[in-house]
């Protein structure tokens, strides 16, 4: 049986555009949850929300707190649940790792009480080309956001790709043209750049999922009247 994709967008927003949510998504295989991809403050709520449970596993592109503000609650919802404690895989670029206890982990004392190391509550797995989850293999690699070196993008050869918070269409192609696997993702770029997405600032976010069938990009860009979103983010799910 061939796998369905699914990505179910979270959020789409920024630091600076909240409404929108934590730019965040869950990657389903056959209607069924297998990855989040980065954990902004609202994350966690929004996927029990959706449901009915913590993430299992979740991607890290970088380290903004918008895309990692989430996971000190994400600690609390796994530390005190017996089934959950320590079996959320974290998946992490080596490089980022310690940035990532000086952001989140170095706080004295996670629990008031005592008692507890923040990496306890999750099975942190530090990768550097890629890794193997739930028996598939996600490649990552580099992308351009802010100081080279600290974020990184998220690919399932020919099923989807995830840029993260990568800026404008040149740098995405810099980055993706490392990917040679993605020759399906390439193939979907003169849709994306019929979208209005081809008029995205460099503060705007951009993401792809391409199956084989079909793209979509969830992009929010700067306007006189506030934040506006590309139309394919209102349905929520991309498939
Ligand atoms: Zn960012």
């Amino acid at each position: 049986m061939t796998d369905r994709w699914t990505l179910h967008f979270l959020g789409t927003g920024a630091a600076h555009a909240i409404e929108l949510g934590n730019a965040s998504a869950v990657l389903e295989r056959n209607g069924e949850p297998l990855l989040l991809i980065d954990c902004g403050p609202d994350c966690v709520r929004r996927c029990v929300d959706a449901y009915g449970k913590p993430p299992s596993a979740v991607f890290l592109t970088h380290l903004h707190m918008d895309h990692v503000g989430g996971l000190e609650q994400m600690f609390t919802r796994v530390w005190f649940d017996p089934e959950w404690r320590g079996r959320v895989h974290l998946y992490v670029h080596a490089g980022l790792l310690p940035l990532l206890q000086g952001r989140v982990a170095d706080y004295p004392n996670v629990l008031a009480e005592g008692g507890a190391n923040f990496w306890e509550a999750f099975r942190l797995v530090p990768c550097s080309r890629g890794f193997w989850h739930a028996g598939l293999w996600f490649d990552v690699f580099a992308t351009r956001h802010h100081r080279p070196g600290t974020s990184f993008g998220l690919a399932l050869p020919g099923s989807f790709v995830w840029t993260g918070d990568t800026g404008p269409f040149r740098k995405c192609w810099m980055c993706m043209r490392r990917v040679a696997s993605l020759w399906r993702t390439i193939a979907a770029w003169s849709a994306i750049l019929r979208t209005p997405a081809s008029t995205m600032s460099s503060a705007s976010t951009l993401r792809i999922c391409a199956n084989g069938c079909c793209c979509t990009t969830t992009a929010a860009w700067p306007t006189a009247s506030g934040w506006k979103r590309a139309g394919s983010i209102s349905r929520g799910r991309a498939t």
